[in-house]
């Protein structure tokens, strides 16, 4: 998971107070965001990207990202295509999501996530042989999420409401158990926030 490497962790992070600050701020123009929800909906798409950079499959990650991004991601890709490897990200499983940032950038919201996750990382070669260490691993990657500031986070039903998507009964989850939708009304998650930049921090 090495071809977004940036270099070491950054030096300094914004106080807690500032983030929290900037959250209010949106939220008052934005009310559907949840932070809680935010956070799990990032989960989703940080757990499918990496799937998917396991199947070599850059197409499948396009919607989740800004075109700068995808480009880059993209050509890791396409380099591990043209020396004939393929990454094998098993076992995945994320122990923590937290949020470290979240700042206005021309005229869009970032959210910066930082995900601890552990997963086997090795290499198959052509010929199916194991290239690298598969002993499983931990890992560290902090991902910003974007939107316009003008864009909305879609808003979750009241608990009673039927399920926007499906029409089935009520439920308190976030997503419906029958048709697995976010039980939100208009646009989706993803269709309004975007992975903008990933860095892999480090490596234990
Ligand atoms: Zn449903």
């Amino acid at each position: 998971m090495s071809v977004w490497d940036r270099g070491g962790p950054p030096a300094d992070y914004q106080p807690g107070s500032e983030i929290e600050g900037y959250l209010q701020a949106m939220a008052a123009r934005d009310p559907g965001f949840e932070l809680g929800s935010f956070l799990r909906e990032a989960q989703g798409v940080f757990e499918d990207v990496t799937r998917n950079w396991s199947e070599l499959d850059a197409d499948a990650s396009r919607p989740f990202m800004l075109p700068e991004l995808w480009d880059a991601h993209r050509e890791g890709i396409d380099a591990m295509r043209s020396e004939a490897l393929r990454p094998v990200v098993e076992q995945l499983s994320v122990q923590d999501v937290r949020l470290v940032g979240a700042w206005l950038e021309d005229a869009w919201d970032c959210l910066l996530v930082r995900f601890t996750a552990s997963s086997t990382d090795y290499k198959l070669n052509r010929k199916g042989k194991k290239v690298g260490d598969s002993s499983l691993r931990s890992w560290v990657e902090e991902w910003t999420f974007a939107k316009p500031m003008t864009d909305l986070t879609p808003a979750s039903v009241p608990p009673g409401a039927h399920c926007p998507n499906c029409g089935a009964p009520g439920q308190g989850t976030v997503r419906c158990p029958y048709c697995g939708q976010l039980r939100t009304s208009g646009r989706g998650f993803r269709e309004v926030w975007k992975a903008a930049s990933i860095e892999e921090l480090y490596t234990r």
